[in-house]
């Protein structure tokens, strides 16, 4: 297991996401991102925008999933 925090995915806060590849948590990050925007959450809608953004343009959106997985790929193991 590894972990990434809302903040590294591109978030304004410090939530940490917790998976065994990069998909589990950008998957988690976008559930976040929705969760925290449906409370009413203000400062998340910035990110859930772009997160929604990369889904309908995954071809231009590929540089920051690439990045992501190379973060993820440095990171160490939990
Ligand atoms: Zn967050």
């Amino acid at each position: 297991m590894k972990t990434m925090t809302c903040s590294q995915l591109g978030g304004p806060c410090d939530l940490q996401h917790h998976g065994e590849t990069a998909d589990d948590v950008i998957n988690a990050q976008d559930r976040h991102l929705k969760e925290a925007v449906a409370a009413g959450d203000s400062a998340h809608e910035q990110a859930r925008k772009d997160m929604k953004w990369r889904w309908i343009h995954p071809k231009k959106a590929m540089g920051w999933y690439n990045d992501m997985k190379k973060a993820f790929a440095d990171l160490p193991e939990d």
